[in-house]
């Protein structure tokens, strides 16, 4: 049996950049995933990701998604290759929507810099946005898109460069203890270490069910679309990513890069699924497409174009959508870093870090306790 300090189970978004932190401390690193990532199978496929600093999900998160964007930044020099786009994040909807009134107050608790423009106001600046005279918006010109699969393969690039060891197609069928540490079993071998990293997205409830943990995850099948879109409004070089919440619904969306299309998805809804049957093939429910079409025929006609692609990928809900990232309440040697509800991407770097730090020093420099499980007891 083959012992390393530290196991890392799910090489994804969280654990890729996970085990490059701990690797880069000299910390012998064994990362495990039953793909070969980045891949299309999980959470984080489709190109780009929205990041944003002032977070309509509560102000909570800011001090998180200022060290993300910092350790993004530090992540392009070491690896060389462009992660980050600045194309500012355009957040929008009905006057009463609470979720705008978060956003405002992050930016004033933190003097982040946002703007906040009438309907009319953002139509004269960008042309391809028609809002009803009730709704307004905030612009977060600082924030911007992460090229998640280029993240992914930069931490994985920098993980193995700095001595740690990358499993890949290899998928983790159970994890045991004894009183020695933790036994992280695949098909074919056993491996032992101090700790062990549980990160395996949409696949973390199987794996805690073996560990006798059940917490209220949800994996739910989603799905994104790109459009063809006139070039002169939405292109990234004078069109932001965008949230509108409508209060009943909300969607989320990507200028045209390189002419791909305004890329769009609806952040709520979507079908429970078992991760290992999800239904891969765009198109197959009529909303795939219907949803996001009708979206933008209302709020961005010249974006409402032939479809060029579609994809599918998996969110992983909590009840609240806030994360799970905490100890297993009996074995304090496994830390779970799950339910990222749609909206953890743009913080894989600062929880890589953060669970770096637990799994070294048995503490992180950042506070997390929001996101601990006893919110569910
Ligand atoms: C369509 C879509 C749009 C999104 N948009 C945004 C956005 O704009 N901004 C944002 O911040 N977030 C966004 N998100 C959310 C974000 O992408 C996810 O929260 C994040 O990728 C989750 O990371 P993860 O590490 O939990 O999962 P993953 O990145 O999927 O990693 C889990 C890994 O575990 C591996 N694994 C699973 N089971 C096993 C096993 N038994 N053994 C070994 N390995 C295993 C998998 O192969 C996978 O590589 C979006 C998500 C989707 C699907």
């Amino acid at each position: 049996m083959q012992h390393f300090d530290v196991i890392i189970v799910g090489a994804g978004s969280m654990g890729m950049a996970a085990g490059y932190y701990t690797a880069k401390q000299g910390v012998r690193t064994l990362l495990i995933d039953s793909h070969n990532p980045p891949h299309t199978m999980g959470s984080h496929h489709g190109d780009t990701r929205i990041i944003r600093h002032a977070y309509g999900e509560g102000k909570q998160y800011v001090p998180l998604a200022l060290r993300s964007q910092e350790l993004w930044r530090q992540l392009e020099d070491a690896s060389g290759v462009e992660l980050f786009a600045q194309t500012g994040v355009l957040t929008a909807g009905p006057k009463d929507q609470p979720f705008l009134q978060e956003v405002r107050e992050s930016a004033e608790r933190y003097s982040l810099p946002l703007e906040v423009l009438s309907a009319t106001e953002v139509h004269a600046r960008w042309s391809g946005i028609k809002l009803p005279e009730n709704f307004y918006a905030c612009f977060e010109p600082t924030s911007g898109v992460l090229y998640s699969e280029k993240c992914v393969a930069a931490y994985r690039d920098l993980a193995i460069s700095t001595g740690a060891t990358l499993l890949t197609d290899t998928r983790v069928t159970s994890i045991e203890l004894d009183g020695e540490g933790v036994i992280v079993q695949t098909a074919d071998e056993h491996y032992r270490a101090q700790k062990v990293l549980l990160s395996a997205g949409a696949w973390n409830p199987s794996l805690l069910a073996s560990l006798g943990l059940s917490i209220p995850l949800a994996p739910t099948r989603k799905t994104v679309a790109w459009f063809g879109a006139d070039e002169e409004r939405y292109s990234s070089d004078r069109f932001p990513a965008f949230i509108f919440n409508l209060g009943d619904s909300s969607y989320y969306g990507f200028p045209s890069f390189d002419q791909t299309g305004v890329k769009i998805g609806r952040h709520d809804g979507g079908q429970l699924i078992d991760p290992d049957r999800l239904e891969r093939t765009f198109g197959t429910y009529l909303s795939d497409e219907g949803d996001v079409r009708s979206f933008l025929e209302t709020y961005m006609p010249q974006a409402a174009g032939p479809l060029c692609a579609g994809r599918v990928c998996i969110y992983t809900m909590t009840p609240d959508e806030h994360f799970v990232i905490d100890r297993h309440p009996a074995h304090s040697q496994i830390m779970i870093a799950a339910g990222f509800s749609g909206h953890g991407f743009k913080f894989a770097s600062g929880i890589g870090e953060a669970a770096s730090q637990w799994l070294i020093d048995g503490a992180s420099t950042l506070d997390l306790s929001m996101f601990s499980l006893s919110r569910f007891a």
